[in-house]
């Protein structure tokens, strides 16, 4: 398997801001990749490295096994699509398109075919003589696309691209820019703090938490088994246990996590086995969400949701119920104790 972009202990400080904390990354060709991660915690820097719009403070950058450091972004076969687009408004959408070959001195035939390519590809053809401010959002990205692809970048950098979409596009967009990535093999770097978003289109994600990675790995592994405390509070809504919480109700005096979907609640007087673990809670909030039920409990000083099909228990705030989840179902984090 080929790697496209490789970081060995890469580091990219402004000052005393640690942007880029010692990260050693590997990205192999044709695979879409997420960076996830609160504001500020190295994604954009990492991806204005692998572009060349930034140069690591210690570290190496290969792209496609070459060298990366003292090479112009231009001359990295890399292209960037931002969040904001960065469209020209005078310019129509066809030379919008076409820009980056006519810097490269690409002759006007052959831009305004590939340019019209580029725009079938997004589908958007018949759109060429309008100006970005007669396109609607949605529209306005998939030109900023189509000006990425018509370089044919073996890397395609997103920062953030279904940012400035609303809900119902920003679905459907993801469901495009995934078969467009299927379809082409180019290999998507894709930065977002949207952590459904991430989990749905990359084939791996890394988490980033102050300029490290914490985790890296298919979106089932982070999900189901997120190996520190901050990848579990972040991505999703998982129950974090505290050691004392673990270890009352027989579980090992760590960390753990558990997920919400995997907590019932009991409703007979004799709890059926040992491999259910349990515990009295109150009931704090009740929360009707469609198919399923999200309650919120309190144990002791241990915060516990748990999400259950709609109508399968009657549950009031205040209430105190018995909440069983299976042993099997307590991850352990490797967070000290
Ligand atoms: P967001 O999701 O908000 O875009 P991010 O994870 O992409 O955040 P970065 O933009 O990579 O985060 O920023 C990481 C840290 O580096 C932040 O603390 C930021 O303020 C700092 N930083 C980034 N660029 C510069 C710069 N040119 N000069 C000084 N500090 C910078």
């Amino acid at each position: 398997m080929t790697t496209a972009v490789r970081f060995q202990r890469v580091s990219r400080h402004f000052g005393t801001v640690r942007a880029v904390d010692d990260v050693t990354l590997d990205i192999a060709e044709g695979e879409f990749f997420a960076m996830l991660g609160p504001s500020g915690s190295g994604k954009t820097t990492c991806l204005r490295l692998i572009a060349g719009f930034e140069q690591p403070t210690s570290g190496h950058i290969e792209i496609f096994g070459e060298t990366a450091e003292g090479v112009p972004p231009y001359r990295r076969n890399v292209n960037t699509v931002f969040q904001d687009y960065a469209l020209f408004p005078h310019m129509n959408v066809l030379d919008n398109v076409g820009y980056g070959l006519m810097v490269r001195g690409v002759s006007k035939a052959q831009r305004d075919k590939r340019s019209l390519e580029a725009l079938a590809l997004v589908e958007l053809a018949g759109f060429e003589a309008r100006r970005p401010g007669q396109l609607s959002g949605g529209q306005r990205q998939r030109v900023a696309l189509a000006r990425a692809l018509v370089n044919e970048p073996k890397v395609l950098l997103l920062d953030e691209p279904l940012g400035a979409l609303d809900l119902k596009l920003r679905e459907q967009m993801q469901v495009e820019l995934k078969t467009l990535q299927r379809n082409l093999g180019i290999t998507f770097v894709f930065v977002t703090h949207d952590q459904g978003e991430a989990l749905s289109m990359a084939d791996r994600v890394a988490i980033f938490n102050e300029g490290k990675i914490v985790q890296v790995g298919v979106p089932e592994d982070i999900y189901e088994r997120p190996r520190r405390r901050f990848v579990a509070d972040f991505v999703g809504s998982s129950n974090v246990l505290t050691p004392d919480f673990s270890a009352r109700t027989g579980g090992p005096h760590k960390w753990a996590s558990l997920r919400p979907e995997k907590i019932d609640i009991w409703r007979e007087e004799t709890l059926p086995d040992a491999t259910v673990r349990h515990c009295e809670a109150k009931v704090i909030s009740v929360h009707y969400q469609g198919a399923v039920t999200r309650i919120a409990t309190q144990a002791g000083g241990q915060l516990l949701s748990a999400t259950i099909p709609s109508g399968s228990a009657k549950v009031s705030p205040g209430d105190i119920v018995t909440l069983a989840w299976p042993a099997g179902a307590l991850h352990v984090m490797e967070d000290e104790a």
